[in-house]
């Protein structure tokens, strides 16, 4: 076997070990949560349409904005329990409908998206279970069994129906993105119909109801581009809870090479040798990818060597 398992010189953002413990066995023991809570050393953060308050530190660091929860913005609001670190620090995020104001002048509102990249692994942690966490209860407020109105629990962790009993929990959706390599070992990146023109990228998808991703990579692959798969070697995988993903990144090998875009879903898609890509990127026939996205990596992980990325811009 290759050895692309291992992705060597940039981690992939949002998939290092965060050194948070979320410590599920608390979060139904309201005393436990309630001490916690008032404990001089918890931590809290707001956050608010997937957005949380950042700052950039003048060494160049970036921390997500903490405060202990004596200062906590926190009537009418969600609270939902995170965790504890090695310290014994227990961690909550605080679901609002605006972010607080801030009297620091480097403290700013920013998405996931850009905040992961900016991030230590344990911020980033924090951020990204806090937004999949708000995703799902925004999204989530009605009992899909009865149609009743739910109400959170497990400190955000379940929404219960009064109504019927029914006990609702976050829920996770598989998505597969892949890097597909022919014989000559070129790439096959896609365009999506709606991205800006240069915009491309690995193809991906979501895992269908009773199929493997295995299966999965392969259907995606050639719904989208006519292109059959055989092997398959899983990379890594990112939570996207944009709002609610979990991307399983893979390497793929075509056992075809023609290619025939469905024309929905992708409007154009080509083989890439490295030089080809490189000197597209050189002329900037094509755009270089978001440096958070797995995509990244995966083309990273084939290139041999770090790609341009970029951030995405204040509205992501
Ligand atoms: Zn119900």
């Amino acid at each position: 076997m290759s050895t692309i398992s291992n992705p060597g010189h940039r981690p992939i953002s949002l998939t290092a070990p965060s050194g948070i413990d979320r410590a599920a066995h608390h979060r139904l023991d309201e005393a436990w949560l309630a001490a916690a809570w008032s404990h001089p050393t918890t931590r809290v953060f707001v956050v608010s349409g997937g957005q949380a308050l950042i700052d950039d530190a003048p060494d160049g660091g970036t921390t997500l904005v903490m405060t202990p929860s004596f200062e906590a913005p926190v009537t009418e609001t969600h609270r939902y329990f995170l965790g504890t670190d090695e310290d014994g620090v227990s961690y909550f995020a605080l679901q609002k409908d605006a972010l607080p104001g801030r009297m620091d002048q480097s403290a700013r509102p920013a998405g996931l998206r850009e905040a992961g990249l900016l991030l230590s692994a344990r911020d980033a942690a924090l951020m990204a279970h806090a937004v999949a966490l708000e995703n799902w209860q925004r999204l989530h407020r009605f009992c899909s069994r009865c149609g009743e109105r739910t109400v959170i629990a497990a400190a955000g962790h379940i929404r219960r129906c009064p109504a019927c009993g029914a006990e609702h929990y976050p829920r996770t959706d598989p998505a597969v993105i892949m890097l597909v390599t022919d014989e000559e070992d070129r790439a096959l990146l896609g365009r999506q119909v709606h991205w800006p023109e240069g915009r491309f990228s690995t193809l991906a998808g979501f895992v269908e109801p009773g199929e493997s991703i295995e299966q999965s990579v392969a259907r995606e692959v050639y719904e989208e581009v006519g292109v059959t798969v055989g092997e398959v070697e899983y990379v890594a995988s990112q939570p996207w809870p944009f709002p609610s993903s979990l991307m399983l990144g893979f390497m793929a090998r075509a056992t075809s090479s023609e290619i025939t875009v469905d024309g929905d879903e992708i409007e154009e898609a080509r083989w890439f040798s490295r030089e080809e890509l490189g000197a597209a990127f050189d002329s900037g026939d094509v755009l270089p990818p978001y440096g958070i996205s797995i995509a990244a990596r995966l083309l990273e992980l084939w290139y041999g060597k770090p790609i341009p990325t970029r951030a995405p811009g204040p509205a992501a």
